[in-house]
């Protein structure tokens, strides 16, 4: 019994005829041998799965699969044509790969990195950012060409940029498209080089990009400006630039996720006998909470939507205020009369040794 079709796709015997070219797509792809050129086993794992996706996505031999007939696969993939039309079937024109057509010449990803505070990390805020970058050549306006001339069709690839290459493989020739090296896949021929950019159309510069960084980024988040990046030689897509985002810590608040942590010290008696306090805001000024009295260490006040944006949904997250009961260590004279008056009405043994000096 040879193995299970099913299985080989990774889908279920009730799959949809979509379902199995997906599966095939995937699989196709990761394991053709001209993508692993060094793993002896990927033809055969390549044909087994050709093998399988023929007999499925074919209505009529899927049935006889079903059914338990014996299918003859031998000569499936015999002719030269048989698996290059599967494959075209199934991926297009183009082949079993991206086309390379103009991609070979897409101008350069840019990454620019830039810091911003906590508080414009809240709420989001918008960048000028200045950074070196190749852009279009203004003399030849990125064509390349000398002013005047103009640049004339690749006699190699005919201005497709792409030429097809049969390339000898295991199922027989196999078409694919790979750029042309005449016109490095732009499809144009300069006859008179621009000589400010030396026919490249580009030349290096300063670029100024505004960049809107949304409430609530977190360090460390790259966002990405999709055709901001450099421009590709000779009208070749653009790159994408990425600005990657630094947030300064603050000296009053530490983040969590969403939510922004204060801390707030007290002395004994506030803490006792309850108060006022002022919490400072993220989003500048304060805010008064009430302490009521016996409030413990580290009990957390929590002001809602007092915390960061939430990054892409509505609202913010909290601010936590954490009390601190601070207990004094440089008691005065004074201080220290009170508080052994308290500890014996109190009851509280304390220790007897007398307060040391302190030079001052
Ligand atoms: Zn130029
Ligand atoms: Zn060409």
């Amino acid at each position: 019994m040879s193995k299970d079709f099913y299985d080989i796709l990774g889908v279920s015997r009730d799959a949809s005829t979509e379902e199995i070219k997906k599966a095939f797509r995937r699989l196709a792809r990761d394991s053709h041998p001209d993508a692993n050129p060094d793993d002896p086993t990927a033809e055969a794992r390549f044909r087994e799965i050709a093998e399988a996706y023929e007999v499925l996505s074919d209505p009529e031999r899927r049935h006889r699969y079903d059914r338990g007939d014996t299918i003859d696969l031998s000569d499936l993939f015999a002719s030269f044509g048989g698996f290059d039309d599967l494959i075209r079937s199934v991926f297009g024109d183009s082949g079993l790969f991206s086309t390379p057509t103009r991609q070979t010449n897409r101008g350069r990803d840019v990454l620019v990195p830039t810091q911003i505070s906590l508080a414009e990390a809240a709420f989001g805020v918008t960048r000028e950012l200045e950074f070196a970058a190749l852009v279009g050549c203004e003399t030849c306006h990125g064509s390349g060409a000398a002013p005047g001339t103009e640049s004339e069709t690749c006699s190699k690839c005919g201005g497709a940029g792409a030429v097809r290459v049969a390339r000898r493989g295991f199922l027989g020739s196999v078409m694919t498209l790979t750029a042309c090296d005449l016109c490095a896949g732009s499809g144009q021929m300069i006859r008179v080089p621009c000589e400010t950019c030396r026919g490249r159309g580009l030349t290096s510069g300063e670029r100024l990009v505004s960049v809107e960084i949304p409430g609530g980024v977190s360090e460390g988040t790259r966002l990405r400006l999709t055709g901001q990046g450099e421009p590709g030689s000779r009208g070749a897509r653009r790159g994408d630039l990425f600005v990657e985002i630094h947030v300064a810590d603050d000296d009053r608040f530490v983040r969590d996720g969403d939510d922004l942590i204060v801390r707030i010290d007290l002395g004994l008696a506030q803490a006792a006998l309850g108060t006022e306090v002022e919490t400072p805001l993220i989003e500048g000024g304060f805010q008064e909470i009430e302490v009521p009295r016996g409030t413990q260490p580290g009990t957390v006040f929590s002001l809602r939507g007092k915390g960061m944006d939430r990054l892409g949904r509505r609202g913010r997250g909290d601010m936590l205020v954490e009390i601190n009961v601070h207990v004094p260590e440089d008691l005065s004279k004074e201080e220290e009369e009170a508080l052994r008056a308290y500890a014996s009405v109190r009851g509280e043994e304390t220790s007897r040794t007398k307060r040391r000096r302190r030079s001052r």
